[in-house]
């Protein structure tokens, strides 16, 4: 999730690797560590900062080599500690890798070795991929690409890798997939990043890695490999003009416009490893079947864009699991006395884990006796820690103040728990959970579809960047959804923006629609479709301007709106992951129109930890 630097060259790679981290810096990291190879491998990790790895450096009297792999951690499987650090070695000592990502199948593979007498020292679900080529290495003949070609066969999920061998002085292995990474050009040195900041004071020309090709890195050579056949391939060299501020986001203007083309690897990670043959598997749940069976009442609690994704869960875990479910505000729930019975279950939901409000909310639950599970982004974080159960969402981290990704993998955990809870209570018959998952499955590429579509949101948001107010309407999950679109607008675009569950229009706000006013009727629920219709045309009667996002077939709306957007099509509980996007890009160009700082909107603050 977060950084790789690789070295291979003639002049000493530590500093190399750790200025080439502090470069990474910006990404978020929990800890680093460099594996500098001369007459053996020496590794030197530590929780915390760079400057902390820096000081651990030197206190070991340096660590001298020309070749080199470096890492700063964002923790996904494993508490943000000393040892979970990356580079992972293998029992032998003989392979050592830096990896970011997520292996999805580490458990089983880590069982396998486990069995044939391998030992492992860290909680990552890394320390396989060192361990297990290690493993193979021999049967190998030495041969480190032989080697990774039988890993890579074995290895499920998002990884890009440096690994280096103790047989070979002179070279680094690199490889990817669904996880950046970037080879860079030297003169006679060559190096890896997972990003083109860490190396572009050094060169501006790169090699840009296809998902699975093998790279092999001398000081004077690089070979690349095929994916497929592991045939060398010839590649052209992209060279870069962007400074550094640019190039930190990737090429893209702003941290949210990336976090934005980040989703769809994130519910990747999110959904990828926990949606099985066999059903959802949620192994770090300790609340029992039984406990599910009993079942009273689940009470999600959650502030911000947490609570929308939240009151989607209310909706797909009631309709799935069939249990009541609430929905609080976090600064709500801690202060009104709540009621609650021993059978319920509280889920707080926080990208940060430390969200004040969320925090206090859980220390009252935990009061009550009532057992909590925590949806969280930030491993290690306060509300991870303290709660009984932690569902981590796997977005990596989150820069810009407006969530994103954030919220998209919230989502894709609340619809695990509900496909989980529901197959446990024996309220979800078996072909309407397969088929779920199955659209599940697909979202993530659903999404990228969306995203594509740039042009269509740059020309709506031309059109309207000058209006004040603006609606967003919608029933069942589509009002949910429209609830985190029409925050995205005020939070970064500053229009007044209200969310307003579709049939409630008539009662009171419809006065203040006027001739041009927007508003975005959401509609994808099939048997809501033809209200939400009405409804549409209530507005539009009333002189608004109606832009309707529907499931792609529903042309119908085109006679009433004055623009349609459509979306794939999904099982209706999964339709907010799909609604949201268009809400997320149309918010962004206005903000970009008005001139607003998209990634830090005024007065607020990525994470809220005061009351
Ligand atoms: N999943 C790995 C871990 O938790 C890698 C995390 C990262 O990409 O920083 O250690």
């Amino acid at each position: 999730m977060c950084g790789i630097v690789g070295f291979v060259g003639h002049r000493e790679a530590a500093e190399f690797l750790l200025s080439g981290l502090s470069k990474l810096e910006y990404r978020g990291y929990d800890s680093a560590g460099i594996a500098v190879f001369s007459d053996r491998i020496r590794t030197i990790k530590t929780k915390g900062r760079l400057a902390d790895l820096r000081a651990k450096v030197e206190a070991e009297g340096g660590i001298s080599g020309c070749l080199g792999i470096g890492h700063t951690r964002w923790a996904t499987h494993g508490a943000p500690n000393d040892i979970n650090s990356h580079p992972h070695s293998s029992m032998s000592g003989r392979i050592t890798v830096v990896h970011n990502g997520i292996i999805e199948n580490y458990l089983e593979l880590r069982a396998e070795l486990e069995a044939a007498g391998i030992r492992f020292t860290s909680d990552t679900d890394t320390e396989v991929v060192s361990q297990l080529f290690d493993f193979y290495y021999d049967d190998c003949g030495k041969d480190m690409v032989e080697t990774l070609k039988k890993v890579l066969v074995r290895l499920r999920g998002s990884y890009a890798l440096g690994i280096l061998s103790t047989d070979y002085p002179d070279r680094l292995l690199a490889v990817r997939k669904d996880s950046p990474l970037i080879i860079g050009l030297g003169e006679g040195e060559n190096y890896i990043a997972s990003d083109i900041p860490a190396v572009l004071e050094s060169t501006s020309d790169y090699y840009l890695l296809n998902d699975n090709e093998i790279a092999v890195l001398t000081a004077e050579s690089i070979t690349i490999l095929d994916a497929q056949t592991y045939a060398p391939v010839t590649r052209d060299i992209y060279h870069v003009t962007w400074d550094i501020s640019a190039a930190e986001k990737g090429g893209y203007d702003y941290f949210m416009m990336k976090e934005i083309h980040e989703q769809p690897e994130a519910l990747r990670n999110c959904v990828g490893s926990r949606l099985t043959e066999e059903g959802i598997r949620l192994d770090d749940i300790t609340f029992s079947e039984e406990q599910m069976k009993n079942l009273n009442r689940i009470h999600i609690i959650a502030c911000g864009s947490a609570w929308h994704a939240g009151i989607v869960g209310k909706y797909v875990i009631e309709e799935l699991a069939r249990v009541p479910v609430e929905v609080d505000l976090a600064s709500e729930f801690r202060y009104r006395n709540p009621i609650l019975s021993p059978n319920d279950l509280c889920i707080l939901i926080s990208q940060s884990g430390e969200t004040a409000d969320t925090m206090a909310a859980l220390r009252e639950a935990k009061r009550q006796g009532i057992h909590t599970l925590a949806v969280v982004n930030a491993v290690g974080s306060s509300l991870a820690r303290e709660s009984d159960d932690v569902l981590y969402t796997m977005a990596g981290p989150e820069i810009a103040v407006a969530t994103t990704k954030g919220y998209m993998t919230q989502l894709g955990v609340l619809y695990l728990i509900g496909l989980y809870f529901g197959a446990a209570r024996g309220t979800l018959k078996p072909e309407t959970a397969a088929k779920l998952s199955k659209d599940l499955y697909a979202l993530p590429d659903q999404v990228r579809t969306l995203i594509e579509q740039d042009e269509v949101y740059q020309a709506i948001a031309a059109e309207h960047a000058a209006k004040e107010h603006a609606f967003v309407i919608g029933r069942g999950v589509d009002y949910a959804a429209s609830m985190e679109g029409s925050l995205k607008m005020k939070e970064i675009s500053y229009i007044h923006s209200e969310a307003y569950a579709a049939g409630e229009l008539k009662h009171g706000t419809i006065s203040l629609i006027e001739p041009g006013t927007l508003v975005i009727a959401v509609a994808t629920q099939d048997t809501l479709y033809e209200k939400l219709l009405s409804n549409a045309k209530e507005v539009k009667a009333r002189g608004a301007y109606v832009l309707a996002i529907v499931k792609e077939g529903c042309t119908s709306i085109e006679a009433v709106a004055d623009k349609v957007i459509y979306i794939p099509t999904t099982d209706d509980l999964l339709a907010a992951a799909l609604t949201v996007v268009p809400m997320q890009l149309i918010a962004y160009y206005i903000a970009i129109e008005r001139g607003c700082d998209v990634d830090k909107p005024r007065n607020l603050a990525k994470s809220v930890t005061v009351e």
